[in-house]
C-alpha cells in the first residue's frame, strides 16, 4: 500500500462508515467507498464511531478558502457598518453581482433571492469581516446564475443572493452561539428566498450526469447534511437546488434518476433523503409530532451543531415549540451536541408534545 492510500484509509471517518452500514448494510459501505467516500478533505482523526467532529467549529479554520489552494486573490464584500444600517431599518441585506463587483442591496419582493446553504467547514466563512476571496465570489456568481436559470427565469433576469458570511454582520457571529440578529435573518430569508442552493465540497465535485446512488450518497453523508442549521434551510426551502461540478440540479432532477436504481441490479432501491420526507410531511398540513417522529429521527441522525442553544432555536423554528426554556440542563451545557444528546433532546421534545393537547400542532 502506498503512502497516499494509507493516509486515505486512516482518514476514513468511523462514524460516517458506521451510519452508512446501519442504514444500507455492507452493500452501502461498498457503494460509499466506490464513490470515493465523502468528506475526504476533512480531518477525521479524532472522530469515533459515536460521532464525527470534523465539521465542528473547533476543527474549522474560520478564514475563507480560495477555490484553488495556490490562489492569492484579494477579498471583497460589504462593509459591516452598511449591513448594520440596513438591518436597523428592518431590511434584509442581500448582495448582487455587477460584472466584477459585488453590490449590497436591501431586498424587495419583486426580485428573487437565491439563498446559499453550506457547512462552515467548507470554507465559505470569515469570522473577522463580511468578505470572501474574489475567486469564491465568481464561483458564487456562476452557480447562482445557473440556479436562477434552473428556476425558469429568462437569461439576464435580475436576482439577489443571500449567504450568511456576506449578509450577517461579522460581529453578530458570536463565539457563544447564533445571535438574535442572525436568527431573525435566517427566518426572513427562509420566507423570502425563491430557492435554497446547497454548496458542498463533496456534491460540487460530482458531474450533473452522475448516478442516483452517487448523488444521494454524496448528499446524505456530506458536510452540508451533517449540520443542524442546514436541516432548517432544507426544510423551509421552496425549491432546493444543489451545485454540481458542471451546473445546478434541483431535487426533482435528482429524483428523476431514481428509475435507474429501481430497475437496475443495485440493492439500494430504498435510498432516499430523510429531510425530503420530513419536508413533505410538515408541508402536508397539521399533524402531531408523534406521527412524524420517524422522519424527524431519520433527519436528525448524524447532525450536529456547535452550540446547544442553537438546537433549541432551530427546533422552535421548525416545530413551533418554546423549548428553549424547557431544557435548561441542555441549553446550559457548553459543549457541542453529541449524537446521544441530540437523540435524548428530541425524545424530550416529543414527550413534551405528546403530553400536550394535540391541537398544539407543529407549525411551519
Ligand atoms: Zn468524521
Ligand atoms: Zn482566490
Amino acid at each position: 500500500m502506498n503512502d497516499s492510500l494509507d493516509h486515505e484509509s486512516t482518514n476514513e471517518c468511523p462514524n460516517i462508515k458506521d451510519r452508512v452500514r446501519q442504514a444500507y448494510s455492507e452493500a452501502g459501505v461498498k457503494t460509499w467507498q466506490a464513490i470515493g467516500r465523502t468528506q475526504t478533505s476533512k480531518n477525521h482523526e479524532t472522530c469515533s464511531i459515536a460521532r464525527c467532529v470534523a465539521n465542528d467549529i473547533a476543527h474549522t479554520d474560520e478564514r475563507p478558502w480560495h477555490t484553488q489552494a495556490d490562489c492569492t486573490c484579494e477579498c471583497d464584500g460589504p462593509e459591516s457598518g452598511e449591513l448594520l444600517s440596513l438591518i436597523e431599518q428592518g431590511c434584509l441585506p442581500v448582495v448582487g453581482f455587477d460584472d466584477q463587483d459585488i453590490v449590497l442591496d436591501a431586498w424587495t419582493p419583486n426580485i428573487p433571492i437565491i439563498a446559499i446553504s453550506h457547512a462552515l467547514s467548507d470554507g465559505l466563512c470569515n469570522r473577522r469581516e463580511n468578505k470572501l476571496p474574489k475567486c469564491q465570489l465568481r464561483s458564487l456568481r456562476d452557480c447562482t446564475t445557473a440556479a436562477i436559470s434552473r428556476l425558469g427565469y429568462p437569461e439576464g433576469s435580475p436576482f439577489r443572493v443571500w449567504i450568511d458570511v456576506l449578509c450577517i454582520p461579522a460581529r453578530e457571529v458570536q463565539p457563544s452561539g447564533t445571535s438574535e440578529v442572525a436568527v431573525q435573518a435566517m427566518q426572513m430569508v427562509a420566507n423570502a428566498a425563491a430557492a435554497v442552493l446547497v454548496v458542498d465540497s463533496d456534491v460540487s465535485r460530482l458531474p450533473k450526469d452522475c448516478s442516483y446512488e452517487q448523488a444521494i450518497f454524496s448528499i446524505l453523508y456530506s458536510s452540508w447534511n451533517s449540520r443542524l442549521w442546514t436541516l432548517y434551510e432544507a426544510i423551509r426551502a421552496k425549491r432546493l437546488l444543489f451545485q454540481f461540478a458542471n451546473g445546478v440540479l434541483d431535487l426533482d432532477d435528482i429524483e428523476s434518476k431514481r428509475g435507474d436504481v429501481v430497475n437496475g441490479p443495485s440493492n439500494h432501491s430504498a435510498l432516499s433523503l430523510p429531510f425530503r420526507e420530513l419536508h413533505s410531511r410538515l408541508c402536508n398540513g397539521p399533524t402531531n409530532l408523534a406521527d412524524i417522529w420517524p422522519s424527524v429521527y431519520a433527519s436528525l441522525r448524524g447532525r450536529r451543531t456547535n452550540f446547544l442553544k442553537d438546537a433549541c432555536v432551530i427546533f422552535r423554528m421548525l416545530f413551533g415549540t418554546s423549548s428553549g426554556q424547557a431544557y435548561p440542563e441542555i441549553v446550559n451545557t457548553p459543549d457541542a451536541l453529541s449524537d446521544e444528546q441530540m437523540m435524548a433532546f428530541c425524545q424530550q421534545l416529543i414527550q413534551q408534545f405528546q403530553s400536550q393537547d394535540h391541537n398544539t400542532n407543529p407549525t411551519i
